[in-house]
């Protein structure tokens, strides 16, 4: 898939120094990118409640 226009969901740590190099392979996949910036961010901050451990 594109990348959606304005979209930016996952940009917002570009340019900052704990950003994780694999970010920088990540290409836009509907299984992260959801169909919408909305469905976007809430996925990506269940997988940042999944990486902090919040669930173990
Ligand atoms: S969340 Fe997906 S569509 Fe949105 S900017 Fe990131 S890669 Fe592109």
């Amino acid at each position: 898939m594109e990348c959606r226009p304005g979209c930016a969901a996952c940009c917002k740590i570009f340019g900052r120094p704990e950003r994780p190099r694999i970010c920088g392979a990540f290409q836009p996949d509907p299984l992260i990118c959801g169909q919408s910036r909305a469905e976007a961010v809430k996925i990506m901050a269940e997988l940042e409640d999944i990486d902090s451990g919040k669930f173990l």
